[in-house]
């Protein structure tokens, strides 16, 4: 089973965080989880602008749980 598109990255505010794909699909007023466990409201995954993408660091946490997971 591959990850390949099982999860995307999405700069918030307070990083660049990894979100289930799933999330992206959620209404846009319902609250998502990243995989750090962070939350956002499923609106803010989308029409992300490219400064954010440059100010947001990524989320430590994140890379750390996704780099565990198996493949
Ligand atoms: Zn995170």
């Amino acid at each position: 089973m591959s990850d390949y598109l099982t999860y995307v990255w999405r700069p918030i505010t307070g990083g660049r965080h990894a979100f289930p794909v799933a999330a992206t699909k959620s209404p846009p007023e319902s609250t998502v989880d990243a995989y750090c466990g962070a939350q956002t409201e499923a609106s803010q995954l989308h029409n992300r602008s490219e400064v954010d993408w440059i100010r947001e660091p990524s989320c430590k946490e994140c890379w750390r749980i996704l780099a565990k997971k198996p493949s």
